[in-house]
């Protein structure tokens, strides 16, 4: 099966290369390959996604060219220096759809530039009503300690198609920051209706917003229905939840952990598969990684004399829109700037 759909597969490509031959200046061929190479990452020998990308761009510098080029700096070669100035030059050119609006103000995001953002966010929802600009524009908002505009934006997003509730959860918590506690726990309950609830559920972060409320029976109920594959450091609270519900399970899980932890040191040490082409350094450093965790674990429960604390500030994070390539059939996205 695979050998035929690789055979399909290179004949498409030969046939895309073959056009590109007789029409060498074809801006949407080159752009068909480009986005080709970049769906079947395998068959790239030499850059060749970027390469098209480029050279469409190179070629000629319309709204579609200069946005797929700048949206593959961005997301597949996370170079948003480079892909911040190509965007620039691709909304001077003012384009019609929000796409390029929407891939620039990412960017800008992602260099910290809220206000600069927020300008762009506000010429993509003109356009066109998608979840993660609203989502976005709050989060902007939020960065610059303008919590109440954050609240409005986040009102909308999550009305909007917040499939997974994360605007919900963020509203939650955000609410619970400006002092609105008993708004955060009736949207808790509000979330816990949602047609979308199942969506969430595997959401280990929505549950730590049970631990702000003491309610650790809560917190610890629904992480185990998630599962307790979770990293003691990063749930910090969840862990705690189960420790003051549930000393025996507790227990059970983190010295199942430590017992773990031994063995890969004895299997490192005893040259198993799984370690034998790490070099003596890469060794030590899993080693000692090891021997961290061991001893955080070793002493997490006089660690929790003292209830943890949650940054609620890191708990808000942007939301990147998946695709917005021009012309990716995959994501049904536009053809083109229209
Ligand atoms: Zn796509």
């Amino acid at each position: 099966m695979k050998k035929i759909e690789n055979r399909v597969q290179k004949e498409e490509l030969i046939n895309l290369l073959e056009r590109c031959k007789k029409y060498p200046k074809d801006l949407d061929l080159i752009n068909l390959i480009a986005i080709w190479y970049m769906q079947n990452y395998e068959m790239c020998r030499d850059n060749e996604d970027y390469k098209f990308f480029e050279k469409a761009y190179k070629l000629k510098k319309t709204v579609k060219s200069t946005h797929n080029f700048a949206s593959y700096l961005f997301n597949e070669e996370w170079n948003s220096k480079k892909a911040l100035k190509i965007q620039k030059e691709c909304v001077k050119l003012k384009p019609k759809s929000c796409y390029p609006y929407l891939l620039y103000a990412e960017t800008l995001i992602w260099e910290k530039m809220f206000l600069e953002a927020i300008k762009n966010l506000e010429i993509a929802q003109k356009k066109e009503k998608i979840w993660n600009i609203e989502h976005n524009l709050w989060y902007c908002k939020y960065m610059l300690w303008d919590y109440e505009s954050a609240k409005l934006h986040f009102l909308n997003a999550y009305k909007d198609d917040d499939r997974e509730l994360k605007s919900l959860f963020w509203l939650i918590l955000v609410n619970y920051k400006l002092g609105n506690k008993e708004k955060a726990y009736e949207l808790l309950k509000q979330m816990k209706e949602s047609e979308y609830f199942d969506n969430a559920i595997n959401n280990h972060d929505i549950w730590s917003i049970y631990f702000l409320y003491d309610d650790f029976e809560k917190a610890k109920e629904n992480t185990l229905r998630c599962g307790l594959n979770i990293d003691l450091s990063d749930w910090k609270c969840l862990w705690y939840s189960i420790l003051m519900t549930d000393k025996v399970l507790f227990r059970k899980e983190i010295d199942e952990d430590i017992r773990k932890l031994k063995s890969y040191i004895e299997e490192i040490k005893n040259d198993s598969d799984d370690y034998k082409d790490l070099s003596e350094v890469e060794r030590e450093e899993y080693i000692s990684d090891y021997l961290k965790e061991i001893r955080e674990k070793e002493s997490i429960e006089k660690t929790f004399k003292v209830k943890p604390k949650i940054d609620i500030d890191k708990c808000l994070v942007a939301e990147y829109y998946w695709c917005s390539i021009f012309g990716c059939d995959l994501c049904g996205n536009l053809r083109d700037d229209i």
